[in-house]
């Protein structure tokens, strides 16, 4: 065994094996694959080998293209046969939502060159003849399903990373992990002692356990998982040629052929969390005790859903544990709080993931950053609100989830409440439908008063509809109040603070008294933040950007930490506070301070620390609604003290309480983008509008020459409104824009604009496509209804209202 390498990836499943392929593919040949036993040891050696793409996020749906696309390049360069199946599969719908979820899925597909369709029943009758389609209403095809061998495709991954320079080192494990001052770590195996650069913890259903070796918490949690495996069947193997896969969501099965039998697979109800102390080291090529009363109640649907597994005789029933993040998707790239040391966890569905995941992470070791956004992978987007106890309990919910429809509004219970701020009391006693963000409990909107405080889930309008317009009409006509939680908020001190944030944000340094926003670019000019900034003295910053985004930032930020002259806190929880907004907002600040507030003396983006009622409030001139307004500032403690003064002394002007969905539909008449939907790290500030808030003047910033270049040459995409001529569904986000029968874009976000009386769809199109009046289509639900693109704000664009 080398003594120095590049990297150590730990772990030689599907997954550890991948990022070890596309390291030594990116050009990094030191590096090693530690492996405890033999390749395969852990969820892999038993999977059920299948490959899909679908995926309810986009970026997850794309890596999953890619890696069935990536099997024939491994099979050339290792020689090794991946066993491949390419039979393509059905995802059936027995309801009128699934239909819809389906149609949606195939939308989104449209822009991203994946070829699935919408079949009926007869169809499905013709590619699956053993499917009984009684009940069936449609289903999504898609060809690029099928099946493989677990044990071959991880062998390729390793024999091509072999290929190019990697060492694979069985039968030993790694026992410790030392970080060294200078970024390295010592990896203690059974066989010796490595120094490596870098650590990659693929470990799987050790992925807990070499996390606490580096001292932190790897969020995932092993569960039981069993398939079946049939005798032969006259019906199977008299077909001609291999059957499709057939998922079938709503009986929680899916079932492939193998050889001249099936495949059966369940995703159970009643199921169970396995290895809750931890994931015993003597556990290897084992199975766990079948258990078929946890399955009876899908197995008898699944009797139903095809008939012919009535007469078939069971060869055998695996079950075996594999490991999910509490949201199901995968968990990589640098692990908060660490130096070099990388993730690639949870992967649940490695043979349809892996690949992605292998890229993804050896992207971001090698090249800086991964080429797509992989937020929704990314280890970051939990925090420390993560305890063990949520994972476990998300990840059953996940797990009993795995084929329930996905709606946009929904919000799943499990681990709830888990952080609070302390108005929560104060929502709940307004009827408040909570919704929850990044741990924290944050109001949707109010339902009416006697009404139960829950949204149907629905892919159109909810019962929140007729609510959410009041909410609108009160910020715009008089006055409301809104908490301020979902913001990440961070005080930057001391004498390098300004240097520092100049060095690190695209835009101006504000001075005193000032607010200004900005974005925070990667290097490679990719939008990793829209903040605003707030400064508060000569050496004093509030930054205030997503909340769900706090790991992410502050990650990116300790990276980047000089390491004297500026200090850093994340006080998202400890300053918290309330803004309130619309032309009356105002008239009731000056009733609850003694300062002056006239637009004069507290002119638009300005901020002044002021008392506000009985308690210390620093008040910012912005709003998110687009309207006249104020965010106000104060310490947790004193949040209820802040409230009470300012619904008293609001009472006779129509303050009312509004929430995240009236912001988000106020925002969307002004063409306000919002982070994670017009503002992510796949987008660039010219093409989002942004580059509007980059200093170009300034000679040294992150992602400079990128953001030059692009204003050198503008990108061929540029984000636009669209007012959409909709039914009863609004567009939500990634559905194709159609222009003459072609697809042009595809939505960021969407919904109705309450106050303006229309709906709007924010998407990304080709640049020359933006002249006010384009006509194009926007496909909600499979259904492409007429939109046309506005060059201004439906409200106020002079911006008056905000200014006033
Ligand atoms: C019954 C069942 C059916 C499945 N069906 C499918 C399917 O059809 N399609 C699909 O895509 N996925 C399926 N899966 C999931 C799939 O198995 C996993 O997604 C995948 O195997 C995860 O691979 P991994 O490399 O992350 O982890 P693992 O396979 O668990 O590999 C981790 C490796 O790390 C090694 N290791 C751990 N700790 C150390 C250490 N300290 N030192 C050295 N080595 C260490 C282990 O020995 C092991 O070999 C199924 C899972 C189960 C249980």
């Amino acid at each position: 065994m080398k003594s120095h390498v590049q990297v150590a990836v730990i772990g030689g499943g599907v997954v550890g094996c991948s990022v070890l392929y596309h390291l030594t593919k990116l050009g990094w040949p030191e590096v090693v694959l530690i492996e405890r036993s033999e390749l395969t040891s852990g969820s892999t050696w038993h999977a059920a080998g299948g490959f899909h793409t679908l995926n309810a996020d986009t970026n997850m749906a794309a890596l999953q293209g890619y890696t069935i696309e990536l099997y024939d390049e491994l099979e050339r360069i290792s020689g090794q046969s991946c066993g491949l199946h390419h039979v393509g599969g059905l995802t059936i719908a027995t309801s009128d939502e699934r239909m819809d979820f389906l149609k949606a899925e195939r939308a989104k597909h449209r822009y991203m060159g994946l070829e699935t369709e919408i079949v009926g029943p007869d169809e499905i009758k013709r590619l699956s003849p053993i499917t009984n389609v009684d009940g069936i209403i449609g289903a999504l095809y898609d060809p690029l399903d099928g099946h493989l061998d677990p044990y071959g495709t991880t062998h390729a991954y390793a024999r091509a990373a072999r290929t190019q320079g990697a060492e694979i080192h069985l039968r030993n494990r790694v026992l410790e992990l030392v970080p060294k001052p200078d970024g390295r770590w010592e990896v203690v195996t059974e066989q010796g002692t490595l120094k490596a650069e870098h650590v990659v913890n693929a470990a799987g259903l050790w992925a807990r356990e070499v996390g606490e070796m580096a001292g932190i918490y790897i969020p995932c949690h092993p569960m039981e998982h069993q398939y079946l495996v049939t005798d032969d069947i006259p019906q199977v193997y008299e077909h001609g040629k291999e059957l499709p896969h057939v998922m079938d969501p709503g009986g929680e099965t899916y079932l492939r052929q193998e050889g001249r039998g099936l495949v059966l697979g369940i995703y159970e109800q009643p199921c169970e969390l396995w290895a809750v102390q931890g994931t015993p080291w003597d556990f290897g090529h084992d199975l766990l005790p079948e258990n078929l009363d946890r399955i009876a109640e899908p197995l008898e649907a699944a009797y139903r859903r095809y008939p012919c597994l009535e007469s078939a005789g069971i060869k055998r029933i695996i079950s075996g544990p594999f490991t999910f993040a509490p949201d199901g998707n995968p968990l990589i790239g640098p692990v908060p709080g660490l130096r070099n040391y990388w993730c690639a966890a949870a992967v649940m569905a490695g043979f349809s993931q892996g690949g992605g995941v292998g890229l993804a992470l050896a992207q971001w070791m090698v090249e800086g950053e991964p080429s797509r956004d992989v937020f929704a992978m990314d280890v970051a987007r939990f925090g420390d609100y993560c305890t063990r106890p949520y994972t476990r309990a998300k990840v059953r919910e996940n797990y009993q989830r795995r084929f329930a429809v996905s709606y946009p509004n929904e919000e799943l219970p499990a681990a709830r409440p888990l952080v609070t701020t302390p108005a929560y009391g104060i929502w709940k006693a307004q009827n408040a439908v909570f919704g929850s963000g990044y741990g924290l409990e944050h109001v949707n909107y109010f339902a009416p008063p006697g009404e139960e405080p829950y949204e149907v889930p629905s892919f159109r309008r909810s019962n929140a509809f007729p609510v959410v317009a009041e909410e609108c009409r009160a910020v715009r006509t008089a006055v409301g109040i809104n908490e301020i939680h979902n913001f990440g908020k961070y005080e930057v001190t001391g004498p390098e603070a300004a240097v520092w944030l100049n060095r690190i944000m695209a835009g101006r340094i504000p001075r005193e008294g000032r607010m200004v926003l900005t974005p925070m670019l990667s290097r490679k000019g990719r939008l990793i933040g829209d903040f605003t900034i707030t400064r508060l003295g000569s050496e004093r910053f509030q930054l205030t950007a997503s909340y769900a985004a706090q790991a992410f930032h502050m990650r990116w930020f300790l990276a980047h930490l000089p390491s004297t002259g500026v200090a850093l806190r994340n006080i998202s929880l400890e300053r918290i506070g309330f803004q309130i907004a619309g032309p009356q907002a105002r008239e009731l600040l000056a009733r609850v301070t003694h300062e002056d507030v006239s637009g004069t003396a507290l002119p638009f983006l300005s901020a002044r620390q002021m008392d506000v009622g009985l308690v210390p409030a620093l008040v910012c001139r912005v709003t998110y609604t687009g309207d006249l307004g104020y965010e106000i500032y104060v310490h947790r403690d004193h949040q209820l003290a802040l409230y009470e003064a300012l619904s008293t002394a609001g009472r006779d002007l129509g303050l009312r309480s509004f929430a995240m969905y009236a912001m988000m539909s106020l925002r969307l008449e002004k063409s306000f983008g919002a982070w994670m939907h017009e503002y992510r790290p796949d987008y660039t500030p010219a093409e989002t509008g942004l580059d509007r808030f980059v200093n170009f003047a300034k000679n040294d910033f992150m992602g400079r020459d990128a953001a030059m270049a692009e204003r050198d040459r503008p990108p061929e995409r540029r984000l636009a409104t669209f007012v959409v001529d909709a039914q009863d569904a609004d567009a939500w986000g990634d559905e194709p824009i159609w222009k003459d029968g072609k697809v042009v874009g595809f939505v960021t976000s969407g919904g109705y604009a309450h106050y303006s009386g229309k709906s709007v769809a924010l998407g990304l199109v080709p640049r020359e496509m933006i002249e006010p009046e384009t006509r194009v289509e926007i496909e909600i639900l499979g259904e492409r209804r007429p939109a046309r693109l506005v060059t201004e704000p439906l409200l106020d664009p002079q911006g008056e209202r905000m200014r006033a």
